[in-house]
């Protein structure tokens, strides 16, 4: 048999799910199928939750023992959705196929396990990721689902309004200097710096990237991927990289201090890097690479810009209609709206949305600029509020304002303002 990163996800019968989940049928009627038979094996199961997962394009699959069930929730625009809950004796055989998929230590369920593995669904290759943790009814379960053939986006296909697309690309026209896209996980941000990456790429120009792992392929660049035994780590990489010469270096993610420093060092000998961080807002991003241990007067002087994102569900096209805000929700959006030519809508439901109302996302984001009176601040390690306050100077917009344009104009919900920002 091969090994699974090699096979080819078995074309199968599809397996009625809703015929075993236990909020249709009593869990004694799904035990007493199982020992007769005819029910179908845990594989197969398993394998059909992954069909299902990959064709509606989730993100992630959630495998959560709680309460009297094993939920299986899958992650799709941003939101989690129940596919099916399965008895709970079922867990560990369950656990025990996903390790098994990824060559993890079956009889190890004590301590968290990482894990991956790639495989073909629906004519795409693509990479998963388990991450286990123990937990008090067992183990949970999340897998990543990471498409190897999506296409990079262009910079102007992600939803950024005009103003936001002009002002990142001038930032892009730096020759060196550090970029960061920040935001929480899943919301957009190495979609975008591969999105940067590619703008700026030309046939005089050498890139590298350092990934973990290597998301898209650029065919222009040469690309590291951190080795799974971890061999060698971002830090390790990019002071090979820096022998090398290149122009633009991508790294996949500032995850550590070493990291960060190197990311600065890298940009201060003349390169454009460009990377994305875990932040809460642009300015926090600066903030948090002090924390780490960068100089100030290394972030000051390489420093470009952050840009700080978040990804909004837009309204599905086809079940569109107008959306009479209640005065609640009015005061909520109202100190970032100028002018009152609003046309607010959302999505009733149709089958072209699985009555969600929503089809798509769209970015939001906020961009700070690194004035040279910001530069003087970063170096001073200034406060976040009096960053701030001289970026606001120079015409800073926070996120709020962009998405409540956004909604402003009918193409994202309230309910997704509150969902996304709080
Ligand atoms: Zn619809």
């Amino acid at each position: 048999m091969p090994p699974p990163s090699q096979q080819q996800a078995p074309a199968h019968p599809r397996i009625p799910l809703e015929q075993i989940d236990v909020s249709v049928l009593s869990k004694e009627k799904i035990r007493e199928l199982f020992k007769s038979g005819r029910l179908p094996t845990v594989e197969a199961i398993v394998e059909e939750i992954f069909f299902r997962a990959t064709k509606m394009g989730a993100t992630d699959i959630h495998f959560e023992p709680i309460e009297g069930e094993l939920r299986i929730r899958l992650g799709h625009e941003g939101v989690l959705k129940r596919l099916v809950s399965l008895t709970p004796d079922m867990t560990d055989n369950v656990m025990s196929v996903l390790k098994t998929r990824t060559t993890l230590n079956q009889f190890e369920k004590k301590k968290p396990q990482e894990g991956r593995y790639s495989a073909v669904y629906h004519g795409e290759p693509m990479d998963f990721r388990l991450s286990l943790i123990p937990v008090l009814a067992g183990e949970r379960a999340v897998i990543r689902i990471l498409r190897k053939a999506t296409q990079i986006a262009k910079l102007e296909e992600l939803g950024f309004s005009k103003a936001n697309l002009d002002q990142i690309k001038i930032l892009l026209r730096q020759p060196k200097g550090l970029l960061l896209v920040t935001g929480t996980s899943s919301s957009g941000k190495s979609t975008t710096i591969y999105a940067a990456t590619n703008a700026v790429q030309t046939a005089e120009k050498c890139v590298i990237t350092v990934e973990d792992p290597v998301e898209y392929r650029l065919p222009y660049a040469s690309q590291v991927q951190l080795p799974s035994d971890r061999s060698f780590n971002f830090a390790d990489a990019l002071r090979a990289i820096l022998r090398q010469n290149p122009n633009v270096i991508l790294i996949g993610e500032i995850r550590d201090a070493e990291t960060a420093v190197v990311a600065s060092e890298a940009a201060l000998t003349g390169n454009l890097v460009l990377s994305s961080m875990l932040a809460d807002d642009a300015l926090g991003a600066i903030h948090r690479l002090l924390n780490l241990g960068v100089q100030p007067y290394w972030l000051a002087s390489t420093m470009v810009g952050v840009v700080y994102q978040q990804l909004m569900r837009k309204i599905c096209p086809e079940c569109k209609e107008p959306y009479e805000l209640t005065p609640e929700e009015r005061s909520i959006i109202a100190p970032y709206l100028e002018g009152s030519d609003a046309m607010f809508a959302h999505g009733k439901g149709c089958p072209a949305c699985d009555n969600t109302g929503y089809k798509g996302r769209t970015a939001i984001c906020e961009i700070v600029s690194v004035t040279p009176e910001l530069r003087d601040l970063i170096f001073q390690r200034g406060s976040i509020l009096k960053m701030r306050e001289e970026a606001l100077k120079s015409g800073f917009q926070g996120i709020r304002r962009d998405a409540a344009t956004k909604v402003a104009f009918g193409l994202s919900t309230i309910h997704e303002f509150v969902r996304v920002l709080g």
